[in-house]
């Protein structure tokens, strides 16, 4: 053991109480102590404070910590604190003088973390006292909000390209517990880490039960499904309005479930009442909007249950994580059905309205992502490490416990139509997208479609069998079990390798049996 991995062993134990380190964290704590940058991906709950939070100890001067969110850094520090660690925080919630006096205390050479928003570090004044003190140390927590790509997006993230520019020898550690390809690079690219190590951990978490069931009437299937599993115990369920977060939270208290609403539009008072009454008690359900639980560190919350679709794979994931983090076994439960499509939809629509085009399409292409999750009959927990990039063999072998592996869906055998889909992509030239593809299988001649001359090609009119919904059931599983790749711009298809043992009849394509085969015609809208 280098001295360096001694002296963190030490501090380990003496100051946060800990037996030994967890997972990667010995490695990535030595590494960054040492002065070296690096990107951690670490699933939530993995212990990414830690990781920044030691060398911050180790090293020379203070650790800038930038976090997003004033509840959460207030959180962390009060715990440092308790632990004896001279750190504070700087944001907009506090009074000129207050702000004044840790910039004096910082000069000082008082503190050994000091966290700050993002905001903060972009304003002149303290970018000038940052060239005053002795920095040991940049840590950028949940730095995929640099990502324009991904889910959490925020605009001041972007700007902290300023750090490797203007403290390019100060070492930076970039975390975050969500981050696929695209993301990842991102975040390299923003914070000048293209050298840097990247340290992934694994994202599997065996204690998790994942259920995804079609919805019927959710209110009735939550309360079975707490009475049956978790009667008195912990749990969060996620709404996605408001209004419904605190309508259900009173209809399971008249049905002798304790619960309490949380969401953004309440009184901060309430809120912060209703928060500190479940992290106390054991066995209240909390229903919130997804506003509820960054930073949320409750080891005994024995459900999570989503009444509506999150918006991403990504939100589903952190959302889940925050369910037995003390190891024991935990249910993810959800159920969805085609009005979240629609409504999900509708959204992208309005929200990206005004975006390039690039951000709609990436928009889109999560939540068929998401879509092809909730419909897969392989094994939840592969497809779900699967998606996040998981390197470990947690994603060889199915779980054996989540729903899919459980039970016996009803599945349909959909080779033929998946047969019509890619000899439809092949006769066209593989240079169109859904949308037109789908034109083309059922007959429509459209004036693109003319124009293209496809209207005599041997596909057109081939897939009458099917609604324009069904075909874009058949296509988003296609494109989610990997038969087509996708141009990097355009939502072009073109066919991979492994489709030609589909077109050859030596593959057969099964799906589970899916609602949107049957949505009425006045559902349906066009994306
Ligand atoms: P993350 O930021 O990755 O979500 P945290 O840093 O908040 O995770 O850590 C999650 C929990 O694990 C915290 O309660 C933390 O105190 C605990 N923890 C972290 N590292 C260790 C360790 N080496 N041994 C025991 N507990 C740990
Ligand atoms: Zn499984």
């Amino acid at each position: 053991m280098t001295a360096l991995a001694a002296r963190a062993q030490t501090l380990l134990q003496e100051i946060f109480g800990y037996h030994e380190f967890r997972g990667q964290q010995a490695e990535i704590i030595t590494y960054v102590a040492a002065g070296n940058s690096c990107l951690v991906l670490m699933p939530t709950g993995g212990g990414k404070s830690l990781c920044y939070q030691l060398p911050a100890l180790l090293r020379d001067g203070v650790t800038i910590v930038i976090s997003p969110l004033i509840a959460l850094m207030e959180n962390q520090v009060t715990v440092l604190c308790e632990h004896g660690i001279r750190a504070t925080y700087l944001n907009s919630s506090l009074p000129f003088a207050a702000v004044r006096t840790i910039e004096q205390n910082m000069l000082a050479g008082e503190y050994d973390l000091v966290y700050v928003a993002p905001e903060r570090l972009l304003t002149i004044r303290f970018r000038a006292l940052l060239q005053q003190v002795s920095i040991a140390l940049f840590a950028i927590d949940e730095a995929h909000c640099v990502s324009q790509w991904g889910h959490d997006f925020r605009p001041e993230y972007g700007q902290l390209a300023i750090l490797p520019q203007k403290f390019p020898q100060v070492p930076r550690i970039a975390l975050t517990a969500s981050a696929d390809a695209k993301t990842r690079a991102d975040i390299l690219r923003c914070l000048a880490l293209e050298r840097a190590r990247v340290f992934i951990s694994s994202f599997d978490r065996p204690n998790i039960c994942y259920r995804i069931t079609a919805r019927t009437d959710s209110r009735r299937q939550l309360l079975n499904f707490i009475r049956g599993n978790h009667p008195g115990e912990a749990g969060i369920v996620y709404c996605r309005s408001r209004k419904k977060t605190e309508t259900t939270a009173a209809w399971l208290n008249n049905n002798n479930i304790p619960a309490l609403a949380y969401h953004a539009g309440m009184e901060t008072a309430t809120r912060n009442q209703h928060q500190k009454k479940f992290l106390q008690a054991d066995n209240i359900v909390m229903v919130a909007t997804s506003a509820f639980g960054l930073g949320i560190d409750k080891p005994d919350i024995r459900f999570v249950a989503h009444l509506d679709l999150p918006r991403s794979i990504e939100s589903y994931y952190q959302e889940t994580g925050r369910a037995g983090r003390d190891g024991l076994p935990a249910n993810a439960w959800m159920v969805y059905g085609a009005g979240d499509i629609i409504w999900l939809r509708l959204r992208i629509e309005t929200d990206t309205a005004a975006l390039p085009a690039p951000v709609k399409q990436a928009a889109i292409a999560r939540l068929e992502a998401l879509l092809a999750f909730c419909e897969t009959t392989a094994c939840r927990r592969m497809h779900l490490l699967g998606y996040l990039g998981e390197p470990s063999a947690a994603n060889h072998s199915p779980c054996g416990y989540c729903d899919t592996c459980l039970t016996t869906n009803p599945v349909q055998d959909v080779t033929v139509a998946a047969q019509k889909a890619l000899s439809c992509v092949y006769r066209t030239g593989q240079s169109f997208g859904v949308e037109y593809l789908i034109d083309v299988l059922t007959g429509k001649r459209t004036d693109r479609v003319r124009q293209w001359g496809h209207d005599h090609v041997s596909t057109f009119g081939i897939g009458q069998e099917l609604s324009i919904e069904g075909w874009r059931f058949v296509f988003r599983h296609l494109l989610a079990l990997g038969y087509f790749t996708l141009g990097e711009e355009r939502f072009i298809l073109q066919l991979a390798p492994t489709a030609r043992g589909i077109l050859r009849g030596e593959t057969r394509v099964k799906l589970r049996l899916s609602p949107h085969f049957h949505l009425a015609a006045s559902q349906r809208i066009s994306p």
